[in-house]
């Protein structure tokens, strides 16, 4: 049976290809809005952060109403950061519009989403758009985009996609290149009759997979996902399964479904619905929710691992303060906490130092909006610079994470973007002339070669070079851990296979600090928690001191250091690893992998 009333429906696509756009012009045109609302704000994107970034970093809902029928859209983050998200919510809907940028063609993400969309069996209805640029190709975009439906071995029934061209922009859609642009009614009556309404079995027991969670000071967690089977009522009992064995009765205190641009509180809702409710502080996202006499777990959620760690840390300076209404390690840590309740991809730790706590996401950009957050909403913190997190495998070695990379650059900029990712062990893979002058390069990095990367690459490219990048995989430690060419300072972590070079320090004490070829600064807290700073002044080099002068980013402000002095510093040190002390400089004997 099905709920021919309803389409649940996810949008994805390469970020920037116009999924907010596209968004906003169907909720326009479908009368979402109430007569004095503005529509030329955009929608979706409603977290400050994410208009000044130009990102979408939370997956939200809409939904709208066409002849008869209710649109639930779910909207997926468009960063490869935030890629784990998007197959969460891929699993709410039964079809997905994916959206391609008729000048651009299939990007990183796009591959992405589309694989996992593919994977789920989901229907897929294409979008070509933007038509309206310049120098587009919609047909050869399209070619493009059945190409890689095969590359990613789309099943015969999956090749044979149902696709519109448009300008979300303008606010059109049509069915052929030749048509008279009028509005986005083509599009709507293609979801209509292509994307397949949700499965539901109303009279079955209820069912129901948490997708996402949120969490509101008011409400406390809110569990969102679509309901499988059956129906649920407010003041309902309901029972909490995991997959390892969690068992949890509850009772729905609030109940919701999502309607135009928010969330509408309801009495009942049942099978094919999108619903949030609360009524139970112990939910998790993968968790299934059954009627209590019907406990049948449902597949869980795979999330994705993070690959980046920092280090936050209680503000030491003499200013710690001035700025921030929130300061002591508890309400720091206490915050943390409560982000792991809807941030899923992060992981928090405590640290041997109760004013350290170690951070790991999923990229230098998840972290970075978390620290903004952070700090906008009035926390003083200092932070490290970024890590990459060093696994092993079964066979004991250990690995680290790798990205794919697709860098488009004007010709005249191939050779240095070459040259710059040769010498962060980027190895290239493809190299292809497109339309315009444009070449696009796709590498295979470790994900250390990136961090730091993108302001260098900025001015390498003159800003017209566009990078995205996705993780691929854990791989063993390609060779040794890089060193510095003069006054190297080298140490290894206790009982850790990561090396740091301590390449530079300055007159305030602060130093860098290197783990393969990037370049950090800040303070090193090892594994073993092992933490010093100190205040002797060693070789600085013309790129370190580039660097600092560009203060790469803005949110990765330092850890003030603690001074320590020559005779302090050394107790950090082994005998064998030592070369010389001078008044000025400790060196030490270059450390490699095992
Ligand atoms: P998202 O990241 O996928 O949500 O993309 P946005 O909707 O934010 O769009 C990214 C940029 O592309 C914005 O500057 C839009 O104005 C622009 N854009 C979106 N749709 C179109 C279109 O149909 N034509 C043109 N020329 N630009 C578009």
């Amino acid at each position: 049976r099905y709920r021919s009333d309803i389409r649940n429906i996810a949008i994805i696509a390469h970020v920037d290809h116009g999924k907010t756009t596209l968004v906003d012009a169907v909720l326009k045109q479908t009368g979402t809005f109430r007569e004095n609302q503005k529509v030329d704000e955009r929608i979706m994107d409603s977290n400050p952060q994410e208009r000044e970034r130009g990102i979408t970093i939370f997956a939200k809902n809409a939904s709208f109403f066409y002849k008869d029928t209710k649109v639930n859209i779910v909207d997926t983050p468009g960063h490869a950061d935030f890629g784990g998200e998007v197959e969460r919510i891929l699993k709410m809907v039964n079809g997905a519009v994916l959206l391609v940028d008729a000048l651009e063609g299939p990007m990183p993400q796009t591959k992405f989403v589309l694989r996992k969309a593919l994977e789920l069996h989901l229907k897929i209805l294409v979008v070509i758009n933007k038509i309206d640029r310049p120098n587009c190709n919609p047909m050869k975009v399209l070619d493009e985009v059945l190409d890689l439906f095969i590359h990613l071995g789309a099943h015969e029934d999956q090749l044979d996609f149902p696709y519109v061209f448009a300008s979300a922009k303008s606010g059109f859609a049509i069915n052929e290149l030749g048509d008279e642009p009028k509005d986005i009614t083509p599009l709507l009556d293609m979801i209509l009759a292509h994307m397949p309404p949700p499965e539901a079995d109303v009279d079955a027991p209820f069912q129901m997979l948490v997708n996402t969670i949120d969490y509101s000071e008011y409400l406390g967690k809110i569990a969102i996902g679509r309901i499988f089977k059956g129906s649920i009522k407010k003041g309902d009992p309901f029972t909490c399964l995991s997959a390892k064995g969690k068992l949890l009765n509850g009772r729905v205190a609030k109940l919701f479904i999502f309607e135009k641009l928010g969330k509408v509180e309801i009495s009942e809702a049942s099978a094919g619905d999108i619903i949030a409710l609360t009524g139970l502080e112990d939910i998790s996202i993968g968790d299934t929710l059954t009627h209590p006499e019907h406990q049948e777990v449902l597949p869980s959620i795979e999330i994705t691992e993070p690959t980046i760690s920092m280090f936050f840390s209680v503000n030491n300076s003499p200013f710690a303060g001035k700025e921030g209404k929130f300061v002591t390690s508890r309400n720091i840590r206490d915050r943390l906490y409560k982000e792991l309740l809807s941030n899923v991809a992060l992981r928090v730790e405590d640290t041997e130092s109760a004013d350290t706590f170690k951070v790991s996401g999923r990229g230098e950009l998840h972290l970075s909006v978390l620290i903004e957050t952070l700090r906008r909403e009035g926390y003083e913190l200092g932070v490290s610079r970024p890590e990459v997190i060093i696994r092993r495998d079964e066979e004991g070695r250990a690995c680290e994470p790798i990205e794919s990379v697709t860098i488009d650059v004007p010709d005249t900029f191939v050779g240095i973007v070459i040259e710059k990712m040769g010498k962060r062990k980027a190895e290239m893979k493809n190299m292809t002339q497109m339309e315009g002058g444009l070449v696009r390069l796709d590498f295979e990095i470790p994900t250390r070669g990136l961090l730091g990367f993108n302001t260098e690459f900025i001015t390498d490219t003159k800003g017209e070079g566009i990078l995205t990048h996705i993780f691929k995989c854990y791989e063993p430690f390609r060779g040794e851990i890089n060193s510095r060419q003069n006054g190297v300072l080298v140490s290894a972590e206790n009982g850790d296979s990561v090396a740091y070079a301590i390449s530079s320090l300055d007159d305030r004490g602060v130093f860098f600090v290197e783990p393969g070829t990037a370049v950090y600064e800040g303070m090193i807290v090892g594994e073993s928690n092992r933490e010093f700073d100190m205040n002797v002044n060693v070789c600085k080099t013309k790129k370190l001191t580039n660097m600092r002068a560009s203060g790469s980013d803005e949110a990765l402000r330092l850890t003030p250091p603690r001074k320590l002095t020559l005779e302090q510093a050394l107790e950090f040190i082994e005998d064998d690893e030592l070369v010389e002390v001078t008044p000025k400089s400790i060196r030490l004997r270059k450390k490699t992998l095992d």
